[in-house]
């Protein structure tokens, strides 16, 4: 899937000293060269950071690490979850609960929907369980759908009264003698 690819690297031809990420020049930040070109140096530290936020497995497995998949919403420990149902019946326990069994427990959400202008960055995600993700997002759409109809609703109002105005116009000037 194209969304789960590495970005490109912008600069990835730039010489030495010269940021593959961001395409600034990498100099001595202190000591004896301190404002020369640092030729040992590819990459700013910052921009090594930028460039694995930007990828959305890093994200992932950032946000692993942080919430060891506890739901931010209603608090459930999924892998405590996964390590009580096993064995027999344990998949239909679990899509009885509305999980899909074979997939992970938990899911990475954007808490600011991407297609509403939020980010990759770590303060946008959270680990929600499967069914609390399955709601956000149905609730999100809903959400989503009745902006929607406000704004075509908003439109069709403000048509009407241009025409309102303009027939008045046109009265008006039929009234002069
Ligand atoms: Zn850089
Ligand atoms: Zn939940």
């Amino acid at each position: 899937m194209a969304a789960h690819r590495r970005p490109e690297i912008p600069f990835s031809d730039a010489p030495r000293a010269t940021c593959r990420w961001c395409g600034d020049s990498i100099l001595y930040a202190s000591g004896p060269r301190a404002g020369k070109p640092d030729a040992r140096r590819r990459w700013h530290p910052e921009c090594v950071d930028a460039y694995n936020q930007s990828d959305p497995r890093e994200a992932r497995r950032r946000v692993r690490r942080r919430d060891r998949g506890r739901c931010a919403d209603c608090g459930l420990d999924t892998y405590a979850l996964r390590r009580k149902l096993r064995g027999r019946g344990s998949h239909r326990k679990l899509r009885a609960l509305g999980f899909q069994p074979r997939k992970s427990l938990w899911e990475l959400d954007h808490i600011v929907p991407l297609v509403d202008g939020g980010s990759h960055d770590a303060s946008n995600l959270q680990t929600l369980c499967k069914p609390c993700h399955t709601r956000k997002s149905a609730r999100e759409t809903a959400e989503r759908a009745g902006r929607k109809r406000a704004e075509a609703e908003l439109r069709i109002l403000e048509r009407a009264d241009t025409l309102l105005a303009d027939s008045e116009r046109i009265l008006a000037g039929l009234e002069q003698p």
